[in-house]
């Protein structure tokens, strides 16, 4: 059968477009993409890219303090949103525009428009278009999942927050992952009073559990009121803001509330079922190490598979795929110890296992230490550096490396590739420091604080 296309991606995302691209220059086919929205998907647009904008803005208002501890003459002022704001999105609007040119310069047809799946080779448009092709990727990303709790309609997601005519004077942020932890210090730094609702025990569930800790208590000592074990109940729109009932029957006004309570495969009034595409409990759809779907000529990549997800893994999920199904050469894609940075202040930056998870595996050695960094310290700043390396007793490989510290995204980085190449603690030790620097620690740590 003849079919327009090799290829048809849906979603103009990191993975698609990496896939996409791949295809018609690596793998010769002839490929098009349907984006609905903006290319460049959730990082680009709503995502890394805004957000680690936003770090960096909220960033300097600290900056400025400790510069005054190093002799300048500075003063921080007032964040100014309106100044930022625009030149932000003319920044998105910039990448945006590389994306498109990407996919039109690599040879990519690209539809505007909205795609429906009508079978396994099918695609309708809401241009009103219908073409075929010998395979098809979704890679349709995912969204904000708010609770469905009295009030929910008055609150904000993670995707208004860019769009803000202005910032509030003070926000609620309820959720306790990634995205609530990052934006509770953006905005704090930005000048907004900032509380967040965590329903457990410590925010950023998952990670190595004393590393979170270390976070929480920095997060707190800036000034962000952290509240964990709350939830909100109710909110109320009121005069002046929104009231929120808590999980402990107290009643607090804020200006914004803000959801960052997880996000959901995008795999609806998609066709899916049409096709047969098989979709896991939360929505993913379903794939195998291949990233095929139940439906042999139909993959997915990316967010809307619900693994891990990272703009990086999904692009590695849109090469695999393009290497898999294009070049003859079947790729599985490699989930094991992928590094990642949670960017609150100081960040996180942590690859392989928690030290909760890594007991579990067998007997390990815990090596950790804590200390004020030169820099802050000589400002006067109270933080410490955490670094923890996680050894199992076995084989010594280091199993998880965790660093909260400035920059622990950049470094984690760098030690994520000894880590990722099987690296033991003696490789580390025989390592020699970088002096003076916060990461020559994880060098120098030579007596195990635990075992178990
Ligand atoms: P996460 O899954 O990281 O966190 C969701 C949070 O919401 C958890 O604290 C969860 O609590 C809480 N939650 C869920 N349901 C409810 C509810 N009904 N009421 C109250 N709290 C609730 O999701 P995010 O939205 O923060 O981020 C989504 C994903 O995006 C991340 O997992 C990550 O993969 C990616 N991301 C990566 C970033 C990076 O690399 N720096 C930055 C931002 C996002 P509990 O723990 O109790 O379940």
């Amino acid at each position: 059968m003849d079919f327009d296309y090799d290829l048809f991606v849906i979603g103009g995302g990191s993975g698609g477009v990496r896939a996409a691209r791949l295809a018609a220059t690596e793998g010769n086919a002839r490929v098009a993409l349907a984006e609905e929205y903006r290319y460049g998907g959730t990082c680009v647009i709503r995502g890394c890219v805004p957000k680690k904008l936003m770090v960096f803005a909220s960033g300097y208002g600290e900056m400025m303090e400790d510069a005054r501890a190093y002799g300048w003459d500075v003063e921080a002022g007032d964040f100014d949103w309106q100044v930022f704001r625009p030149r932000l999105h003319a920044e998105l609007d910039r990448l945006e525009g590389i994306y498109r040119n990407i996919l039109k310069s690599n040879g990519v047809e690209t539809f505007d428009a909205r795609a429906e799946l009508i079978d396994a080779h099918t695609i309708k448009l809401s241009t009103g278009q219908t073409v075929t092709a010998k395979h098809i990727l979704l890679a349709t990303g995912g969204h904000p999942f708010t609770p469905d709790i009295e009030g929910a309609e008055h609150t904000i997601t993670s995707n208004d927050i860019f769009l803000l005519d202005e910032l509030p004077k003070s926000i609620l942020i309820v959720g306790g992952g990634f995205i609530a932890c990052e934006f509770a210090c953006i905005l704090h730094g930005l000048g907004v009073q900032v509380t967040q609702y965590y329903r457990g025990e410590m925010i950023l569930r998952g990670f190595d559990f004393e590393s979170a800790s270390h976070i929480a208590a920095a997060m707190q000592e800036r000034g962000i009121d952290l509240r964990l074990r709350t939830n909100a109940t109710t909110i109320k729109k009121v005069d002046g803001g929104l009231s929120v009932t808590d999980t402990d029957g107290r009643e607090t006004m804020f200006e914004k509330v803000m959801f960052a309570t997880g996000r959901k495969p995008n795999t609806s009034d998609m066709g899916l079922e049409n096709a047969g595409v098989t979709l896991g409990k939360g929505g993913q759809v379903e794939v195998d190490d291949y990233s095929q779907s139940s439906v042999p000529t139909i993959y997915a990549v990316g967010d809307v598979t619900n693994r891990i997800n990272l703009t990086p893994v999904a692009i590695r999920e849109g090469a695999a795929f393009v290497e898999t199904v294009f070049k003859d050469n079947p790729t599985p894609v490699d989930h094991h110890l992928v590094p990642s940075a949670v960017f609150t202040q100081p960040e996180l930056g942590t690859i392989g296992m928690s030290e909760e998870d890594a007991r579990d595996e067998g007997p390990i050695e815990v090596y950790e230490t804590r200390f004020k960094g030169m820099q802050s310290a000589f400002a006067g700043r109270e933080d410490k550096v955490y670094m923890k390396l996680i050894v199992s007793k076995a084989d010594r490989r280091v199993l998880g490396c965790h660093i909260v510290a400035d920059h622990a995204g950049e470094l984690i980085q760098l030690a994520g590739i000894a880590v990722k190449m099987g690296a033991t603690k003696e490789d580390f030790d025989r390592t020699v420091a970088v002096h003076p620097t916060m990461s020559e620690e994880l060098v120098t740590m030579k007596t195990p604080v635990r075992e178990t």
